[in-house]
């Protein structure tokens, strides 16, 4: 990334603008998404407000799936001697970054050049395995998302889930997803809100939303079964829990929810377990085996690459000359993953005297928080308000003040951030938020009878 000088092709003022031509996932890898959602080089001229896109080459690397790939706008009219000389330099600047047991052949060859962003994009996508044909669909779910927010009423939102309902899939919420956020990035509140309740309302009609609200159910259920258990739950225990299970969905959820509890012990006893099964009921445990092993690799390849992605953010964050700029760029790769790096980055680098890092990484921590606040829904916000007061009477006297905002959004939302609380492991605000929330059940039980 470097800084130049452009003219605004609209009213000729000069303005800073930061350009970026490298695009190296192995040292970034919110560069990718960066990459395929087109949010770089985009220039916005301080003066009257022109935007658009800075052409500059550039070039792509992911050293995983090694793949080097090069894009020269024609419109810089480069001759092919400028641009060689140009993809070598950047090509230098990545090569020279890598340790030598990393530098492999294809880094040698010259780049692949595309003519368009657009067929780059399709091509770190077929990477991927995404082809041209599921692209084509992609395409036309992205329409059907379109359809949906252009509906004006309830009954018109409903009538159309009616007669999309196969369609709608897990892709088609991801993409609806994807309009809210980027809606709220262009800051857009009153719009994103608004297609925010569309997409709930498209959960809750829709055959997909409705299984996996009850799915959702069952694991809330389940993570409040596991929290009452607290100290009761022992590794026996658990074990118990799981191989007694009456549907393997409880099981799997289970070994989910609880991942650290399935370890080396855990398998030995299913096995012994299995072989001391009678006929009856081995085959059930056999299976029930296979669909553990199967659930807890997925949970640790996803905390796998959430972890890789976490580090690759930190590191962005660490060297951003505007923290609050680069962490909003980001948001949707802030999650507890990235708090879990963040804290255990934090104490490593106390434990180092490495203070200056140590404070960075503080600012980094209060810089999200700052903004997860400012961004949060209202029933967020409120709860947050009602948890910063000092002392619990304070907060519980604000419960009874702002009576008329806690409705029962409010007081799920309680409960879903509690048990979140409750995971991170924070009891203390977990139990106060606990006593916030039996106040507001309490005060709405109330006016339900004073009504
Ligand atoms: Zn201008």
């Amino acid at each position: 990334m470097f800084t130049t000088t452009v003219n605004c092709p609209q009213c000729r003022t000069p303005f800073s603008a930061k350009i970026e031509q490298i695009f190296d996932v192995g040292r970034d890898p919110s560069a990718k998404s960066r990459f395929l959602r087109g949010s770089f080089n985009i220039i916005a001229c301080p003066r009257c407000g022109f935007q658009s896109m800075m052409a500059a080459p550039i070039l792509y690397h992911d050293p995983a799936k090694e793949l080097l790939l090069s894009y020269v706008p024609m419109e810089l009219g480069l001759k092919a001697e400028d641009q060689e000389r140009v993809l070598g330099t950047l090509t230098r600047a990545i090569v020279n970054g890598l340790p030598p047991e990393q530098r492999k052949g294809y880094l040698l060859k010259p780049a692949p050049t595309f003519m368009t962003l657009q067929s780059m994009v399709e091509r770190v996508l077929e990477a991927d395995g995404v082809t041209k044909e599921m692209l084509a669909a992609q395409r036309a779910k992205v329409a059907l998302v379109e359809k949906f927010l252009a509906t004006q009423s309830e009954d018109e939102l409903a009538a159309l889930v009616k007669e999309h309902d196969a369609d709608l899939d897990y892709t088609f919420f991801e993409l609806f997803t994807a309009a809210v956020q980027s809606a709220a990035e262009q800051g857009d509140r009153a719009n994103a809100e608004k297609m925010l309740t569309m997409r709930n309302k498209v959960v809750e009609l829709s055959s997909l939303g409705k299984k996996s609200n009850e799915q959702a159910q069952m694991f809330e259920a389940l993570a409040e079964e596991l929290n009452q258990l607290g100290d009761k739950l022992t590794p026996d225990s658990f074990f118990d829990m799981v191989v007694k299970a009456d549907v393997p969905e409880r099981a799997i959820a289970l070994v989910t929810l609880a991942r650290p509890l399935v370890d080396y012990n855990f398998f030995m006893k299913l096995t012994q377990l299995i072989n001391k099964a009678p006929d009856s009921d081995r085959k059930r445990l056999q299976e029930l085996r296979e669909g553990i092993l199967d659930a807890v690799g997925k949970v640790d390849q996803v905390a796998q690459a959430q972890v890789q992605q976490a580090a690759g953010l930190l590191q962005t964050l660490l060297e951003a000359p505007d923290i609050k700029k680069t962490i909003k760029e980001n948001l949707p790769l802030i999650d507890n993953s990235f708090m879990a790096v963040l804290n255990q980055n934090y104490e490593s680098a106390k434990k180092a005297g490495r203070n200056d890092i140590a404070d960075k990484m503080q600012k980094i921590g209060d810089t999200v928080l700052e903004i997860i606040r400012e961004a949060a829904p209202p029933e967020v916000r409120l709860i947050n308000e009602l948890l910063n007061f000092e002392t619990e009477d304070e907060s519980l006297a604000e419960v009874k003040r702002r009576a008329a905002e806690i409705t029962p959004q409010v007081v799920e939302a309680m409960k879903a951030i509690e048990a979140e609380v409750q995971a991170g492991g924070r009891a203390e605000v977990a139990d106060r938020l606990g006593k916030i929330r039996a106040a507001a059940e309490r005060q709405a039980m109330m006016s339900k009878w004073t009504m």
